[in-house]
């Protein structure tokens, strides 16, 4: 039995996780997969109701899950930042969530802002470290608010840091790849501290993993390889700050934020899916958003859970619909919310 804790959050984050619950409903049973499923209401209403974000007992009985699924957080009534630091990173850094797992996949040949690139070429995966890195929070102000000012952030990379996710995008090259091949992204030239120990890492574990071709480029040439060549990639592994930035480039090739989907995963611990995009109030509550990266998310968690088959029949779900244009405006179909979780559903139904 697999306990699966749902936070829907605020703002589309319900609508589109009503989509993704729908399709776990129906997989429930299917190939041995027993699933249990409680809702957690955190989030805009919990807050304003009684100031709580995310209060220890309710953490401490996440700890007894497999794994999150999570909508979005985020409310024009709350102040910037509380609900997203608050609820998602806190649950980041809870569980030690070290790994960011972000697939790049194009779909459909239209969807691409790359004119001579079609599904063939885009389909790659970027693990970016999830813990550390610029985003250690250490540093701090000298002479603050003169003319002398100096702002300091340091860049942490601990060899147990680094080594961890260099192993996990290799255990995934093995496991998912293509080639496979894991490719190193990191601006090793001139960060010649942090990321020597990068390149040292990433050595000393490639000799361990001889099946698995090794390829290397600098972040700023990576990006142009990314629209020039993407192709080339198979699963790429990179710190936190470059991660932020090329998966969002990742996500234009792909067609954008609609199809997003992002794990945060600690093989030893509780990991957590969701769809990339965030609350968007401006379209929430008019059963119009996209819910196919939220259902790609649940393809992705069963995936982790050890349900390839089943993540890859969502998949498969989400490519059929997509064929048709059984899709949201956004997309450019007209169905609304229930309705594309309706269709893949019933694409589900069909494909035994
Ligand atoms: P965040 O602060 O996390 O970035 P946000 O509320 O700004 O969250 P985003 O996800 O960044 O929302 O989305 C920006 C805009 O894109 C939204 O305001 C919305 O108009 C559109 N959008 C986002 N997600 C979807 C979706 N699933 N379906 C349709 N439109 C979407
Ligand atoms: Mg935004």
């Amino acid at each position: 039995m697999l306990k699966i804790a749902v936070i829907p959050g605020d703002g589309i984050g319900k609508e589109v996780t009503d989509q993704g619950l729908k399709v776990m409903e129906y997989l429930n049973g299917k190939n041995g997969l027993q699933l249990t499923l409680d809702k957690f209401e955190l989030g805009a209403e919990r807050y304003l109701k009684n100031g709580e974000v995310l209060p220890e007992k309710v953490l401490k009985k996440l700890e007894t899950y497999n794994s999150i699924y999570l909508g979005a957080v985020g409310d024009p009534r709350v102040p910037a930042g509380v609900l997203e630091q608050g609820i998602l990173l806190k649950l980041r850094f809870y569980f030690d969530q070290y790994v960011n797992l972000r697939p790049v996949k194009l779909f459909k040949d239209d969807f691409s802002p790359l004119k001579n690139k079609g599904v063939n070429d885009i389909d790659f995966t970027v693990i970016r470290e999830n813990t550390e890195g610029l985003y250690a929070g250490v540093g701090g102000f000298l002479k603050k608010n003169t003319p002398d000012e100096v702002a300091i952030q340091e860049m942490v990379n601990t060899r147990k840091g680094v080594d961890r996710v260099i192993k996990y995008a290799f255990e995934y090259a093995l496991k998912y790849g293509k080639e496979p091949k894991v490719t190193l992204c990191d601006k090793s030239n001139v960060l010649t501290y942090a990321h020597n120990l990068w390149q040292r890492a990433f050595k000393d574990i490639a000799v361990t993993y001889p099946r698995v071709e090794t390829d290397h480029f600098l972040v700023d040439a990576i990006t142009m390889k990314m629209v020039r060549n993407p192709e080339i990639f198979d699963v790429i592994v990179t710190c936190n700050m470059f991660g932020d930035i090329i998966t969002d480039l990742g996500a234009e090739l792909q067609g954008g934020m609609g199809l997003a989907v992002s794990g945060n995963i600690n093989p030893d611990s509780v990991s957590m899916f969701e769809p990339v995009h965030g609350s968007a109030p401006d379209i929430a509550g008019q059963n119009k958003a996209n819910p196919l990266a939220a259902i790609l998310a649940v393809g992705m968690m069963l995936k982790h859970l050890g349900y390839s088959n089943l993540g890859d029949r969502v998949e498969k779900a989400v490519e059929q619909a997509l064929k048709e244009n059984q899709v949201t405006p956004d997309m450019g179909g007209n169905l609304s919310t229930d309705e594309v979780g309706n269709y893949i559903v019933t694409l589900l139904k069909q494909d035994r």
